[in-house]
């Protein structure tokens, strides 16, 4: 758990917080972050060890919640969303379930956006349903669809945007005011803009949760999560459950991610440089049918996004004239392009979102979220584009 102090940086820039924030250097005076791989701390004597288990005194005591590698990720990880409290935890699906389990009890309702990443409906539909907890689900980019799902029971707004995979836009400032205007808590998964692309919690959403496994670590290495936010929702009552429950992230983890935010800004930039040629590209395909990339002018929500987010990230939708044979086509001609539902990644991943990430749903539940079976996702890394364009145009070519 991070508290504020001045090893955020205030005053800095997004980019300098990022390579600097978080770090205290032992006695040993290293120049990068060392990693602590230690289960647990020793203290200097009895009144010490009482004192940092009653919470008396702030300090390590045992790495299923305070570990220092893990305490400097935490922090620059704050710091770079502009937050007070920072909780990691063992992956991003450990840190949907902590910040349900921390801030909502039975009885409560959660309205959610439709479009969320396939692992987060079954455990909002199949495992939080089971003690107590119900969710309904709107259209995530219509305002009046949020205020009317709303009911006395309700808790807690949760979003993702851009969402996966169809890169639709959700307007945060708008929805915090409607959350706020009905005492309950807007959530933002922030995975796939990291808050060098957007920063939620500026807009007026509470907490923000990530998926570190994917651009924070940025090499498709290490899984990992963690919730930001303020003192109370993150610092207690989200951290009291990490703490007793424990799904925390490994120091090993941590530091592996913690360089990750070093170079997250460079590498967003150019995943959303290339992402965009890319977009532009098969946009002119006579093959493809449709393409959903924020940045490009066709996309519905294309004046929002260029509002609420510097760029439009690493990950296009799109379909193809057919159907799955047509899709699977595309997949199964590439040589350079990963098979793997991974994104976020300096290898570009491709996949087929109605038979992997989202397989689970019903049909019903895939053709509300538009989960079609002639679309596939793209992730989209740092190769060049060109060699990019040729590993598609191969599959593309085959379809009539
Ligand atoms: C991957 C992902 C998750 C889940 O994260 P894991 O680290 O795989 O547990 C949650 N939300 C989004 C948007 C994701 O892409």
């Amino acid at each position: 758990m991070t508290d504020s102090d001045d090893v955020k940086l205030p005053g800095y820039k997004l980019a300098t917080r990022a390579v600097r924030a978080g770090q205290i250097r032992s006695q040993e005076g290293e120049h990068a972050e060392p990693i602590f791989l230690t289960s647990s701390f020793v203290f200097k004597d009895a009144a010490e060890a009482a004192a940092r288990f009653s919470g008396e005194e702030a300090g390590n005591i045992y790495s299923r919640f305070t570990n220092p590698t893990v305490t400097t990720f935490e922090k620059r990880l704050a710091a770079m969303e502009g937050a007070d409290c920072c909780v990691a935890t063992a992956t991003g699906m450990s840190a949907i379930l902590a910040t349900c389990m921390g801030l909502l009890k039975a009885g409560d309702n959660v309205v959610a956006g439709r479009d969320l990443f396939g692992s987060t409906i079954v455990l909002f539909n199949k495992i939080l349903t089971k003690f107590g907890l119900d969710f309904t689900y709107v259209d995530s980019t219509d305002l009046a669809q949020w205020e009317d799902a709303i009911n006395a029971r309700t808790k807690m707004l949760f979003l993702e945007t851009p969402s996966n995979p169809l890169c639709s836009i959700s307007d945060i400032a708008a929805i915090a005011k409607i959350a706020h205007d009905n005492c309950a808590l807007l959530v933002v998964d922030n995975t796939f803009c990291t808050p060098v692309l957007q920063q939620p919690l500026n807009l007026g959403a509470d907490i923000v949760v990530h998926s570190s496994t994917k651009y924070i670590d940025g090499q498709g290495r290490t899984m990992g999560g963690a919730i930001v936010g303020d003192k109370k929702n993150v610092g207690e009552d989200v951290f009291s459950f990490l703490r007793s429950a424990g799904p925390s992230l490994s120091p090993f983890n941590a530091w592996v991610q913690l360089k990750g935010l070093e170079t997250l800004s460079v590498r967003m930039q150019a995943h959303s440089r290339f992402a965009l040629e890319l977009a532009s590209w098969l946009e002119q395909q006579p093959a493809v049918e449709r393409v959903f990339y924020p940045d490009l002018p066709s996309h519905p929500q294309h004046e929002l996004a260029k509002r609420q987010q510097c760029e439009a990230a690493g990950i296009i939708a799109f379909q193809v004239k057919g159907g799955r044979n047509e899709a699977w086509a595309v997949i199964d001609n590439t040589e350079l392009f990963s098979i793997t539902a991974n994104l976020g990644d300096t290898k570009s991943t491709i996949c087929h979102p109605a038979t992997t990430t989202h397989g689970r749903l019903t049909i019903e539940e895939r053709e509300l979220m538009g989960v079609t079976e002639n679309l596939l996702r793209l992730s989209v890394g740092l190769e060049d584009v060109d060699d990019l364009k040729k590993d598609l145009q191969r599959g593309l070519d085959k379809i009539k």
